[in-house]
């Protein structure tokens, strides 16, 4: 068994990244991303959002995270997250720690998303000189719970942010699988909905190493190439970082490899929802799907040597990769169709 569904991000390289990280070994080449290959791949973002935005590239997603909001922000505001997010939850400080001191305010709401509401009502809560003033709403695409904002919802909640003046960030760790799965453009779901900037994954989709920084706004962009260098993110043999992202970006490979997964995750759903005893928690809108099993049939799982996670609340999630094969998720319908008779 040499495939899991423990996350996205125990799988490989995809091979067209693989290639042009490859390619871009030859010779002696200008470092600190003062590369051709920097360039093009910066270029390419651009076609693709359709905007000339600002782009940079670190090497994993907490800095990318909490490099963005930290110029996003002073030390006395606060960013409102969902309770889930990734930035509240799993980065280990990294977004108080880089904003020296901003304060995470978590909202709730259904299947992992904030909603205009629950933004409000932070803002509400406190507006005196006490309390960190909100400057930031900061969304995860696609969500913890693997679903998905539609652009009306994105719309909503450009309206609250525009109103109380608070900047947007994007966790897009996984926006690739939003996109494949809403057949939008990518720009019409970032800075056409108030995006200001966006943390583009690039590991979970199909990279060796690192996502992409977009800013959309560039006033907020400023300086930024020195936060990165500070914080230990600026990678002087650079090529090897942006070349990746050409294998993904030409051709869509990208969108493939999202969309490869989104279906892996609906074919494991459709399976699951015939097994008695199973509960699917959340509608299955991404590569990710979390199922309520019995304890016992779940540590015969594990015995049986499947690795996955148990995640936000009870449930075990269950990530599919861009490389996630059919056959991986048939032989892991079929064991737990057996332990569970
Ligand atoms: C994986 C992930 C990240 C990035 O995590 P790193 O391990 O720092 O690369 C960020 N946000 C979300 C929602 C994630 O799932």
């Amino acid at each position: 068994m040499t495939q899991q569904f423990a996350s996205d991000n125990i799988s490989g390289i995809c091979p067209q990244a693989m290639q042009t990280m490859v390619s871009a070994n030859s010779g002696h080449v200008s470092s600190y991303g003062e590369d051709r290959y920097t360039a093009e791949a910066c270029e390419q973002f651009r076609t693709l959002f359709d905007t000339d935005c600002d782009v940079y590239f670190v090497f994993n997603g907490t800095a990318a995270n909490a490099l963005a909001l930290a110029s996003l922000c002073q030390s006395y505001h606060s960013i409102i997250c969902h309770q889930s997010a990734h930035v509240e939850t799993d980065e280990c400080g990294a977004p108080e720690f880089f904003t020296h001191g901003a304060k995470l305010l978590q909202a709730q709401g259904e299947l992992g998303k904030l909603n205009p509401q629950g933004i409000e009502a932070l803002v509400h809560k406190r507006q005196d000189i006490h309390y960190p003033k909100p400057k930031v709403v900061s969304l995860t695409q696609t969500t913890e719970c693997s679903t998905i904002y539609s652009p009306e919802q994105l719309h909503a909640i450009q309206q609250v942010a525009a109103k109380h003046q608070l900047y947007t960030h994007m966790d897009g760790a996984r926006f690739a699988n939003a996109v494949a799965s809403l057949d939008v453009a990518p720009a019409d779901i970032t800075w056409r909905a108030g995006v200001d900037v966006l943390c583009f994954g690039g590991s979970k989709n199909g990279l060796a190493i690192g996502e992409a920084v977009i800013f959309f706004n560039k006033q907020l962009s400023e300086e930024f190439a020195y936060r990165c260098k500070q914080a230990g993110q600026l990678a002087s043999k650079m090529r090897f970082m942006s070349s990746q992202w050409q294998g993904l970006l030409t051709n869509d490979v990208w969108l493939h490899n999202a969309k490869h997964a989104n279906a892996m995750a609906a074919r494991l759903a459709q399976g699951l929802a015939n097994i008695e005893q199973l509960e699917i928690l959340f509608p299955v809108e991404a590569n990710g799907v979390f199922v309520q099993m019995p304890s016992a049939v779940k540590q015969a799982m594990h015995s049986k040597g499947w690795q996955f996670y148990d995640f936000i609340g009870a449930g075990s999630r269950l990530m599919c990769s861009w490389d996630t094969q059919p056959e991986t998720v048939d032989a892991f319908l079929a064991d737990l169709q057996q332990l569970s008779r």
